[in-house]
């Protein structure tokens, strides 16, 4: 067993790394600042447009997409050091055109998109012209069983009319949003698995309303996350991604390597918190000696340092066995490490803030922020105990 990243991985993280410190640490101010002048919160602020062509002069673009001739071309197990390395900043991911819900939804273009639905959709995403949303959770049913999903999609002549209300559609206030893909059931009486399907509509179609923008514990995340009401929205028929009745199967592919990429950001955010939560640890001084004397305190970073290591190596194999024996061969391990990756970075997190006192709640550090994320996350891209059913569905098996 080779425990050495890849020559170009090591490149690429050696590239990333000073792009992280010599351009996005810096900007993660000016971001927040200019989001609060913009007229329009979900604007893409200036900074991050500077940003983005500087990574992409750099070529640091693209470097999630494992698919065909799309991106850099990275294995999962390539990318999984990089993805860690931007996943320190909240703003790290989209610098480099790998942020959700826009890599999901190329990912599945990629995949099963025809050269049409490529050209129009997938080519402006991949260069950032463009932007896009996911909708599939809707308020009134439990959404982590997609198979419970009420929205509609009917064929009438060369069209489909969707009907539904949606929420948590991450991207859909941001103006450059143009494509939402829309799960919905286009034959309730098929087989469970093929009641649904996934279909590509212009963000501008008409009968598409956005009723507000919900928080995130309070946070007003700049994509914004929607809840839409679709009411009698028309596309042509050649819109459908794949085939009627795919729509399960493509969630199942989309979330595969989302949760795989979210895990991978969680250990950089871990590792930045761990670092605050050390160089705090050292400065401050509480009843004669400084808090990284204090038993306590080291012991939160010894064990954060040990769950960090843990998680990264679980992590890295099941990007190695993704690479090696595809996607539903690995489907424990993603399980797994999309629960366990969150958990220990939320637990980090949590002392980092402990060990800030109440600078750590303020938002004059980002540990506030990445507290709430880390919290979001186990509900987002499927609720930890809908992985947790996995892993033991999959354990049992070996046994039944
Ligand atoms: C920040 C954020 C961004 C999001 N972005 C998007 C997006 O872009 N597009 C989109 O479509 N959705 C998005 N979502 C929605 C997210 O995917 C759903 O919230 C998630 O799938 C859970 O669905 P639900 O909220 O309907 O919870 P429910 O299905 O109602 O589940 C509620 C709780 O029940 C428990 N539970 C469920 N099943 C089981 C089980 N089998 N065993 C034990 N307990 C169980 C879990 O604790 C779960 O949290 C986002 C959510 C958040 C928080």
């Amino acid at each position: 067993m080779d425990f050495e990243y890849s020559a170009r991985t090591e490149r690429l993280l050696e590239q990333l790394r000073n792009f992280m410190e010599e351009h996005v640490y810096p900007a993660e101010a000016v971001y927040d600042e200019q989001i609060k002048s913009n007229d329009n919160p979900h604007e893409q602020p200036k900074v991050m447009l500077d940003l983005q062509a500087k990574a992409r002069e750099l070529g640091l673009w693209n470097l999630f997409m494992t698919h065909g001739g799309w991106g850099a071309g990275l294995t999962n197990l390539e990318y999984a050091p990089l993805a860690e390395m931007v996943g320190r900043s909240v703003i790290g991911n989209e610098a480099i055109n790998c942020s959700a819900p826009d890599t999901g939804n190329m990912e599945i273009l990629a995949m099963y998109g025809t050269e049409q639905q490529q050209s129009r959709w997938l080519a402006p995403l991949l260069d950032c012209t463009i932007r896009s949303a996911f909708a599939m959770t809707e308020p009134d049913v439990a959404s982590s069983d997609a198979t419970n999903i009420t929205s509609t999609i009917r064929r009438d002549g060369d069209e489909y009319v969707l009907n539904g209300r949606k929420w948590y559609t991450s991207g859909i206030l941001d103006p450059d949003c143009k494509l939402v893909i829309f799960m919905g059931k286009s034959d309730p009486e098929a087989p469970t698995y093929r009641q649904q399907s996934m279909i590509l509509v212009p963000a501008d179609s008409p009968g598409i309303e956005v009723l507000r923008d919900l928080p995130m514990f309070g946070y007003r995340d700049r994509l914004g996350h929607g809840e839409v009401q679709f009411t009698d929205v028309r596309v042509p028929a050649d819109h459908m991604l794949g085939a009627e009745g795919d729509g399960f199967a493509i969630a199942q592919g989309r979330l595969g390597p989302g949760r795989m990429h979210y895990a991978m950001r969680a250990i950089g955010m871990a590792e930045r918190a761990l670092e605050l939560m050390c160089r705090r640890a050292l400065q401050r001084t509480a009843f004669g000696a400084p808090l990284a004397d204090r038993g306590v305190v080291r012991e939160w970073i010894a064990r954060s340092r040990m769950e960090i290591d843990q998680i990264r190596l679980l992590v890295l194999q099941s990007s190695w066995l993704m690479d090696t024996r595809g996607n539903a061969a690995a489907r424990s391990e993603v399980a797994a490490i999309k629960v366990a990756a969150m958990e220990v970075a939320h637990r980090v997190v949590d002392h980092a803030v402990q060990t800030y006192g109440a600078a750590g709640v303020s938002d004059d550090t980002i540990l506030a922020r990445l507290y709430a994320i880390t919290r979001a996350l186990q509900i987002a891209d499927g609720p930890n105990e809908v992985h947790l059913r996995t892993i033991a569905r999959l354990e049992l098996k070996k046994y039944a």
